[in-house]
């Protein structure tokens, strides 16, 4: 930076050390001196916006907690710090600012949002992290009662479990399933759960000053996937009781009604492609109320055309946007996630996210896995393929 020269020592110091990325030395300067970080340099650019350029999360967190202002602004093509994390690709960088407070609808002097100019420069992650994001207020305001309700709608203590899960941008049934699992206390509240997101699904449509088709698809989307695990619950129960089984025991076999329906989604025809899973789907798309909104007419014509996408990617394309993933070997086969790491450790051809994953799989794998090896294992175990 060349014309920084008419800035005050100090102030020329802090931006030269966050554009070499000098961490510990940025730190003994805010640490030694009682500097407010909010100057600008000769583009209106201040220190924060400099280390979002620079996709530096560790100096962003310390200027945060040196009292920078996420959306304070005053670039010459009005880019705020969230525009500058999005162009460098860094996610947990975006996910950062939003979570101080970053507005994602701040657009610069061309009128591009943060998530707009990322999708531009093709940071795809960044796209996915700021279009997913949901402050914790959104969530607060169901942990209170509201008006004339005696209880909140979400008991407070699974609260933070219940953002983590709808801020999830891997909307692969399989891994929503899963999730609801993984993340402690969904489980055992799926009705409060699925209530929650229909009211947020109704509140994105409506109530918000901005309404916002995507994440008022997504709510829903998730709630007819815990509909869906309380329908198969309910389901097992009837058919134990049929069996005159022991109808106490239905209430602790919630981890088999999770196996049983994963199962369900993975299944395959001949050809390979999803039986249950596309069915599912497609209803889901149908059920979403909004029938006048751009995402519902898109998604239906889409599935309506000639040789159609699979339901799945229909769906993620409209909550993601379209993906170009760069690494098709490292996805998840179970769960679509991405950065798979473990593979099968027989045939070597395909990836899972870990143990329970190639465990939930196996039913489908091992047919194809067996024909591709001599021997007759049934047992294969995963391997660390960044051992190889
Ligand atoms: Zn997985
Ligand atoms: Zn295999």
């Amino acid at each position: 930076m060349s014309s920084v020269e008419s800035l005050p020592q100090l102030q020329k110091e802090i931006f030269n050390k966050i554009s070499s990325n000098k961490t510990d030395d940025l730190k003994t300067i805010l640490a030694a001196n009682k500097v407010k970080v909010d100057f600008i340099d000769e583009n209106g650019m201040s220190p924060l916006q400099h280390a979002c350029y620079k996709g530096n999360r560790e100096i962003v967190q310390m200027l945060l907690d040196h009292g920078a202002n996420t959306n304070e602004c005053q670039h010459v093509h009005e880019y705020t710090a969230l525009h500058f994390a999005a162009l460098s690709g860094n996610a947990d960088l975006c996910n950062l600012l939003l979570a101080h407070g970053a507005k994602l609808s701040a657009t610069n002097s061309v009128g591009r949002t943060a998530a707009q100019m990322a999708a531009f420069v093709g940071n795809h992650n960044c796209v996915v992290a700021i279009n997913n994001f949901i402050p914790k207020a959104d969530i607060d305001y169901y942990i209170k009662p509201q008006g004339l309700q005696t209880e909140p709608m979400l008991h407070p203590h699974i609260a933070d479990n219940f953002h983590l899960f709808i801020m999830q941008v891997n909307v692969n049934p399989v891994r929503v399933v899963l999730n609801l699992q993984k993340f402690l206390g969904l489980i055992d509240n799926l009705p409060m759960i699925q209530k929650v997101l229909e009211a947020m699904r109704q509140r994105k449509m409506t109530r918000d000053q901005e309404t916002n088709e995507v994440m008022a698809f997504k709510y829903h989307y998730l709630s007819c996937v815990v509909a869906e695990v309380i329908k198969c619950h309910k389901q097992q129960g009837a058919l134990k009781a049929e069996k005159n089984d022991n109808v106490k025991g239905i209430e602790d076999k919630k981890s088999d009604v999770i196996e049983l329906l994963v199962k369900k989604f993975l299944k395959c025809k001949s050809d390979g492609t999803f039986e249950y899973q596309e069915l599912f789907l497609k209803e889901t798309v149908r059920e979403f109320q909004y029938r006048n909104s751009r995402i519902f007419r898109q998604m239906v014509a889409t599935l309506a055309s000639t040789d159609p996408p699979s339901a799945i990617s229909v769906i993620e394309a409209a909550i993601n946007g379209q993906q170009v993933f760069n690494d098709y070997s490292q996805i998840c086969i179970t769960c679509g996630e991405e950065k798979a790491t473990k593979k099968c450790s027989k045939c070597k051809s395909v990836q899972y996210c870990d143990r329970e994953c190639q465990r939930l799989h196996w039913f489908i794998h091992k047919k194809i896995c067996n024909r591709s090896s001599q021997s007759n294992t049934s047992h294969v175990k995963v391997s660390d393929s960044s051992n190889e």
